[in-house]
């Protein structure tokens, strides 16, 4: 809904009774480049945008949780912390109920909380909800329970419970750009080490944003696109007689071609190419500035679209028509098959932009996108 965190504070206290001991919030994210990369133990580079969760939070003195969110406001949660063990709880309460289980399961104890939820961050456009609503919760019970988790050691608390409460098979990417994202920066991550560190992004200072395209067309991670290719990389990488992709060069490219089925092939060749774009990004980054990112961003399109065959109808118009339309670059992002695309344009040329991909659509046929500008926001924590 968007509150702010003065009027969250009073739907709290209409709701349980009583004001908040605080408000904590943390942003959704964006994907700069690093695609499909997190489970070849590759490299991402995502940032945390200026569209956040806030979760408004007073400890209790009993073992009970209470949690409800603006986005189901009549659903009101009520669990025992003792009696939480995956499977037990359904529907989204098992993110915020998750990252205490697993914060409890790390030898961490939480006291009972009364819990409210409100977002701004769009559920299911490809900018991580999920991890907004998990590291809102985990930095509002780091606090108040005094457990002094490190962000990274809380990084690993939200993976938990997506993983386990949730049973979503996910990596450290969200979290890590919920929790250690700066504004103005973006996190280079390795999904190996995950050993991150700060890469300067200041679009506003050089005059670019970048617009999210949501497409609308809904993508799961459960359908059977996504776990294929990760089969596809178990294999190629098993075949090639490396621990994961992220093994290869650009060199070994040349040789993998003999030795593999000309899909499994491509597959790889999307894998070892986006980690070396990653690469390159945060050295254009470091050196040149964002302007010098938009190639990159084609490439990896192109890439995802005739290599990995992840992008549709509508992430591909959106693409070619924003760069058509004025904009420095544009891919897709995220899982793919649906969601998002984001695009890098100039602050004055983000309206002609956006409404050029809008007429494409209804040209096309297709449900009407939603586009906003994003901006790199600064990462979870306590906001009153
Ligand atoms: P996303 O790409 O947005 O992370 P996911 O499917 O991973 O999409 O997570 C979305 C789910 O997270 C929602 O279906 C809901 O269960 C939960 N969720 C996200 N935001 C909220 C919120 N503000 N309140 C309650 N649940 C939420
Ligand atoms: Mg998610």
């Amino acid at each position: 809904m968007n509150l702010r965190p003065s009027e969250l504070a009073v739907a709290f206290t209409e709701r349980f009774g009583d004001k908040p001991a605080g408000i904590w919030s943390a942003p959704g994210r964006v994907n700069l480049i690093g695609e499909h990369t997190d489970y070849n133990d590759g490299f991402v580079l995502p940032f945390a945008i200026n569209h956040s969760t806030l979760v408004a939070a007073r400890p209790r003195s009993d073992r009970t949780v209470r949690v409800c969110s603006t986005f189901a406001p009549d659903d009101v949660v009520l669990a025992d912390l003792d009696a939480l063990v995956p499977g037990s709880v359904e529907g989204w309460a098992a993110y915020p109920l998750g990252v205490l289980w697993a914060m409890e399961r790390a030898g961490y104890f939480s006291p009972g909380l009364d819990l409210l939820i409100d977002s701004s961050v769009p559920v299911g456009a490809g900018l991580s909800s999920s991890a907004a609503l998990e590291c809102a919760v985990a930095v509002a019970a780091n606090d108040l329970s005094a457990a002094s988790l490190s962000r990274t050691e809380l990084v690993t608390i939200g993976q938990v419970a997506e993983n386990e409460m949730v049973g979503a098979p996910t990596g450290i990417m969200d979290q890590s750009a919920s929790l250690l994202g700066e504004e103005g920066h973006a996190v280079f991550l390795d999904c190996r080490s995950r050993e991150s560190r700060l890469v300067p992004l200041d679009l506003k200072g050089v005059g670019l944003e970048l617009l999210v395209m949501d497409t609308r067309v809904s993508h799961s991670h459960s359908t059977g696109g996504y776990a294929a290719r990760r089969r596809s990389c178990e294999l190629g990488a098993e075949l090639l007689g490396v621990p994961a992709l992220r093994d290869l060069s650009v060199r070994d490219l040349a040789e993998a071609a003999g030795l593999l089925d000309e899909e499994t092939f491509r597959r790889v060749r999307h894998i070892v190419t986006e980690n070396a774009r990653v690469q390159d990004a945060v050295d254009v980054l470091s050196g040149k500035g964002p302007v010098a990112l938009g190639q990159l961003l084609n490439t990896s399109h192109a890439s995802m679209r005739d290599d990995f065959e992840i992008s549709c109808a509508e992430l591909d118009t959106a693409v070619d028509t924003a760069v058509s339309a004025g904009a420095l670059g544009a891919r897709m992002t995220g899982g793919g098959f649906g969601g998002a695309a984001i695009a890098l344009v100039r602050s004055g040329d983000s309206a002609a932009v956006a409404d050029a991909v809008t007429r494409a659509f209804a040209d096309a046929g297709f449900t009407a996108p939603m586009i906003f500008p994003v901006l790199p926001a600064s990462g979870a924590g306590r906001v009153a």
